[in-house]
């Protein structure tokens, strides 16, 4: 027999277990349906981001920059360490471990809120007079009914047309959290947020890595002060990076993968490597979702077709994440998660894109929020703008870790702020307060006015405040 529900939400990453969590705490009755398996065949709610992306590839970060850190940087703090060794097992492990205790914390979470979860793939059966039917597969199939239906299906790695991954040699995220042996030479094609951050944790490790990238400008979505910065420090840490480079073939073979290229002189080129990841990028997940069978509207580009609040073509039928327009990020998703359960109980679910931060986390750490210089420039609109590098501040030299800066651009007349970036030490965490800033339509002389703990790295963001008025203290 079908089992009724409030709202059902089909898949458990960010988006999903979120807009389930927050619709159950609003007083509906929610299942929550997701196929990912553990490697024991286990349910492993959470998406691409517990599993595969956000949370596995922060874990090999953290490890990777220890290991880097104890080779080469310990000595400077006086600190004698002989026999670094990598033990990749271990480290893999580790990763799987963080993983692991995510899926658990998901699973609590929907027992704690009482969403009941179900594990298997969800697809639409049909719309029947109460809501929507739909059908649970897996090793138990049910039959749930929903009154809303929120999916959540993600997102799936693109790959390069002629060739496929494999996973051995031609890697997806997948594929690149789980290389069993440091490769001497690895490619990457891709040096969007995926590809830098996989790159790096190889570099540390001791691989030699080059990344190629068919733009021809380095993080084009990036400040072009902050993206300048960022290339130079990548090219000093041994990071090869190609731009506007256009690929021809792929082949593998015993050894690895020969990657055939034409660079931006129009020479030809190839790179061989014993891996190669492939992050150009990623596509909407509907396969399985059956959306044809209740006419459920996909765009042109495969997304699920929403308006602004996340409503698709069908009554009742919502969409959020990656499957839908706009940036491929967790919190976004997240947030959709809670405007749509919010929309549901008729509350006023609101998620600002204007002020959605980024974060690269290579070392240093990229993060930013609002609008760029070269966009402010191009939409014509008059801004100051003012910046403080981490080597004038005293936290940054106490941690031994100087590079890069921060800086603001705010309205000329106004002096509302309009962006913030930052290149350097842990600013994934000090772009909240900039974050928290715009969302309040604060001037840079607002930041500037406020007291800010010392020695923090968080002086710098005051400081980069203070430079829009040309009035720092420290620099
Ligand atoms: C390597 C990597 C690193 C990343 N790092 C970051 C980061 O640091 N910060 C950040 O914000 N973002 C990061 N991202 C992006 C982030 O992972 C995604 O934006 C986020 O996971 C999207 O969440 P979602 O809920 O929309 O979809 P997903 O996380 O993809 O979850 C979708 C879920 O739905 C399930 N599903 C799909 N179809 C069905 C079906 N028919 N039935 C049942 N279940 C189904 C899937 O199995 C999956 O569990 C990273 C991505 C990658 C690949």
């Amino acid at each position: 027999m079908a089992k009724n529900f409030d709202v059902v939400v089909i898949g458990a990453g960010p988006g999903g277990y979120i807009a389930a969590i927050r619709a159950a705490q609003l007083g509906f009755s929610v299942a929550c349906i997701d196929e990912w398996k553990s490697a024991k065949g286990g349910p492993a709610p959470g998406g691409t981001c517990t599993n595969v992306g956000c949370i596995p590839s922060k874990a090999l970060l953290q490890s990777s920059e220890h290991y880097e850190h104890a080779g080469k940087h310990f000595a400077e703090h006086g600190i004698k360490v002989s026999g670094v060794e990598l033990d990749l097992a271990q480290f893999l492990a580790r990763k799987d471990k963080v993983v692991q205790q995510n899926n658990d914390g998901i699973l609590y979470l929907f027992k704690k809120n009482k969403v009941s979860f179900f594990h298997g793939r969800g697809s639409f059966a049909k719309g029947s007079g109460d809501g929507y039917e739909i059908a649970v597969g897996g090793a138990s199939p049910e039959t749930l009914v929903g009154k809303h239906v929120v999916v959540a299906t993600g997102s799936n790695a693109r790959a390069l047309p002629g060739a496929a991954f494999d996973e051995e040699r031609i890697l997806s995220n997948d594929g690149a959290l789980r290389i069993d042996g440091v490769p001497k030479k690895l490619g990457v094609i891709g040096a969007g947020v995926i590809g830098l951050e996989m790159g790096s944790v190889w570099r540390r490790l001791g691989a030699e890595v080059t990344v190629l990238e068919a733009l021809p400008a380095f993080l084009g979505a990036v400040d072009e002060q902050i993206a300048k910065e960022a290339a130079k420090v990548f090219a000093k840490q041994g990071l090869k990076i190609s731009l506007g480079v256009k690929i021809d073939a792929v082949t593998t073979d015993k050894k690895g993968v020969t990657v055939s290229y034409t660079d931006n002189a129009g020479a030809a080129q190839t790179l061989a490597v014993e891996r190669l990841i492939v992050s150009i990028g990623r596509v909407p997940n509907t396969t399985g979702l059956n959306a044809e069978a209740v006419g459920l509207k996909l765009d042109e580009r495969g997304f699920v077709a929403v308006d602004e609040s996340c409503r698709t073509s069908l009554p009742n039928v919502w969409a959020i994440g990656d499957v839908v327009r706009g940036p491929m990020l967790a919190h976004k998703a997240e947030e959709e998660g809670v405007a749509v359960a919010e929309r549901i109980a008729g509350e006023h679910g609101h998620v600002d894109f204007n002020t959605i931060p980024w974060v690269i986390y290579t070392s240093p750490e990229i993060a930013w929020v609002g609008q760029t210089e070269q966009q402010l420039k191009q939409a014509g609109r008059a801004y100051k703008a003012g910046s403080f590098p981490f080597a004038a501040n005293g936290r940054a030299r106490a941690l031994g870790d100087t590079t890069g800066m921060v800086k603001f651009v705010a309205d000329a007349a106004t002096d509302e702020i309009l962006g913030v970036h930052m290149i350097g030490p842990y600013v994934s965490e000090l772009i909240s307060e900039a974050v928290v800033a715009m969302e309040f339509r604060a001037s840079s002389e607002d930041i500037a006015r406020i007291c800010h703990a010392h020695p923090s790295l968080s002086e710098a963001t005051k400081e980069a405040a203070l430079a829009v008025a040309k009035r720092t203290l420290n620099f």
